[in-house]
């Protein structure tokens, strides 16, 4: 029998289990595994919308069994914390499992790139978890701006940072400005006292669009009242506070809340890994045209 495991139930998983049991279907001698921390697949590109209401919390997370219902391929729900790679097996919370062949499909965890207070201060946007606690943070602040009589303490609480304007940054931003008049609404508040900031530290949004579409991706934020400020790095953030950089000008500004979308790393099972595997630095693995890892050719990564 030959054990193939697969790491991670995210977009990269399911595609490669999928495909994988589509063309060894008939193989009685081939065993497909999929291990992942959580019993179902979150849809990330859909986290924004989670955050703002504009979706249910459910409508974005997929259970695995249902997703390979049919289809000779074993769900697992473990949290892999090691690899060892002499012996061939992946060693989990749960259980140990031996492979033949690994893809490891682990996805990736926000960094801070040391920004003082980023992690301990901010919130994120990378899971579903993260998506619910955004939206009832969100919700905290309205509810609390509405029964604030102090007009500067009701706009600190409804002062909103983004840090980050590439596509998960004006995303989120884009839809916040969409659903604050509905909290407005709601809460009976002036509009005029909500302020969304989206900052970048680069000099355009969504840098891997034409620049022609990132001024206009820039325009259409203002116009729905998103502040855009480009060119100006995070520096530090605290419980109520950013601090801004821009050219050498440090600036504290108040803030309510703070979203981290800028950047990403390796997930921590990926970056251990890559310091046993030929590394492209940063966590990551380099690999072949085929995606399979320089130094084992039983492991790919995805
Ligand atoms: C708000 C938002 C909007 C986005 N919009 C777009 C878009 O429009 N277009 C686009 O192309 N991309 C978009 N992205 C990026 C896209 O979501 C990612 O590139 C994609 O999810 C990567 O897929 P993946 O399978 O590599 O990893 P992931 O989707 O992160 O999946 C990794 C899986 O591995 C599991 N896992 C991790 N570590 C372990 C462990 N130790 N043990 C067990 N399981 C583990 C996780 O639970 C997860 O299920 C967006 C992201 C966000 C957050």
């Amino acid at each position: 029998m030959k054990n193939i495991v697969v790491i991670g139930a995210g977009y990269a998983g399911i595609l490669t289990a999928k495909k994988l049991e589509k063309k060894l279907r008939k193989h009685e001698d081939i065993n497909i595994s999929i291990i992942d921390k959580n019993p179902f697949h979150t849809m990330l590109t859909e986290l924004h919308e989670v955050a703002a209401n504009r979706v249910e919390e459910d409508s974005i997370r997929i259970s695995l069994k249902k997703v390979f219902a049919g289809r000779k391929v074993n769900v697992v729900m473990d949290n892999i914390t090691k690899i060892d790679f002499d012996t061939k097996k992946v060693i989990g919370e749960e259980k140990t499992y031996s492979y033949d062949y690994l893809v490891l499909a682990a996805g990736s965890k926000p960094t801070y790139f040391g920004t003082k207070g980023a992690e301990e201060f901010s919130y994120k946007l990378w899971s579903y978890d993260d998506a619910v606690i955004l939206k009832d943070r969100i919700h905290e602040m309205f509810r609390a701006a509405a029964c604030e009589r102090n007009i500067e303490k009701k706009r600190k609480l409804l002062t909103f940072y983004i840090v980050g304007a590439d596509f998960t940054g004006v995303e989120l931003a884009g839809e916040m400005a969409e659903y604050a008049p509905i909290l407005c609404d709601q809460y009976e508040i002036d509009r005029n006292l909500v302020s969304i900031y989206d900052v970048d530290i680069l000099p355009r949004t969504v840098p891997i669009l034409p620049e022609k579409l990132s001024d206009k991706v820039e325009k259409r934020l203002t116009k729905m009242g998103v502040t855009v400020k480009l060119n100006t790095g995070v520096v530090g953030i605290g419980e109520d506070f950013i601090e801004l950089k821009s050219g050498d000008n440090v600036t504290k500004h108040v803030a309510g809340t703070v979203v981290w979308t800028a950047g990403i790393e390796s997930s921590d099972v990926t970056k251990n890994a890559s310091e046993v595997l030929e590394s492209a630095g940063r966590g990551r693995i380099k690999v072949d045209k085929f995606l399979r890892t320089l130094d084992r050719e039983e492991v790919y990564v995805v």
